[in-house]
């Protein structure tokens, strides 16, 4: 069996001391690529050298997280932080020099619950379809990150991609059924935390969205399903094992399918 982590921080400081045990169950468990995110530039940068570690197993996504474009400074996240707004085009040439480097724009997109809409919403919405437009120039997929910004995020998307020309990834995505209906309709793919186990909302997605348009992720160390640990990417079998159930098919055709998705959103082998 082959799985996929899509989006995961293995670069955050919780994973310093045991990085290889982490990794060494990842492997264990049949998981055969792992999406490291970026943030901001220099957890980009610092994803960029993770992955050397293992190339095949280890995937750079690079990206400029809306609470950070704005100079934000989330509480203590434990990635490398940015002072101050973070300069897109400044940004963009970086990764235009590292194109062949990383193989998706993410975690980009909005955020209302660490910015007020009210303050933010016209910033967020600028930087979005700069970084939208700046995807389809590279023809990279986008890994979306839309909390509390569901509905904005996905209007956002339909205006800026046209004919499904690079694919759309919402990660955890929490917009309830209308939303989920209009995202689905535009091509975009969901990815799957492991906490799908007690998460309902997560399991009425898995409902309503084609198997086609799955994933799996992690957001290691964040969203475990286990209390008192955190997260990892040999979890992704849960999401593996809930979405099998919910569709009623073998834990071996759920595995199937979706690392056929990734391969195919990704443009890997
Ligand atoms: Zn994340």
């Amino acid at each position: 069996m082959k799985l996929v982590d899509v989006h995961c921080h293995l670069n955050h400081e919780l994973f310093k001391e045991d990085i290889d045990t982490i990794l060494g169950r990842a492997r264990k468990s049949g998981v055969k690529a792992i999406l490291i995110s970026g943030v901001n530039p220099e957890a980009n940068k610092q994803v960029l050298s993770f992955v050397e570690k293992d190339h095949s197993l280890l995937k750079a996504s690079l990206g400029i997280y809306p609470i950070d474009a704005l100079g934000i400074q989330p509480d203590g996240v434990g990635l490398p932080s940015h002072k101050g707004p973070i300069d897109l085009e400044t940004e963009f040439s970086f990764l235009e020099k590292n194109n062949t480097k990383f193989i998706a724009i993410g975690e980009v997109g909005m955020d209302f619950h660490w910015a007020s809409k009210e303050e933010t919403y016209e910033r967020q919405a600028e930087n979005f379809r700069k970084i939208i437009r700046f995807a389809i120039k590279l023809k990279k997929p986008l890994v979306i990150h839309s909390r509390k910004a569901e509905e904005e995020c996905v209007q956002i998307l339909s205006e800026e991609i046209k004919e499904q020309e690079i694919p759309v990834v919402n990660h955890c995505f929490s917009g309830g059924k209308e939303v989920i209906r209009k995202a689905a309709a535009l091509g975009h793919y969901f990815s799957i935390p492991p906490n799908i186990v007690k998460a309902s909302n997560f399991q009425t997605l898995v409902k309503m969205v084609d198997i086609h348009q799955l994933l799996t992720e992690t957001d290691s160390p964040w969203l475990s399903p286990i209390k008192e640990q955190k997260n990892e990417p040999a979890f992704v079998m849960k999401s593996i094992e809930k979405i099998a159930e919910i569709k009623q098919i073998s834990i071996e055709a759920a595995a199937s399918q979706i690392w056929k998705n990734y391969q195919k959103v990704f443009g890997t082998s």
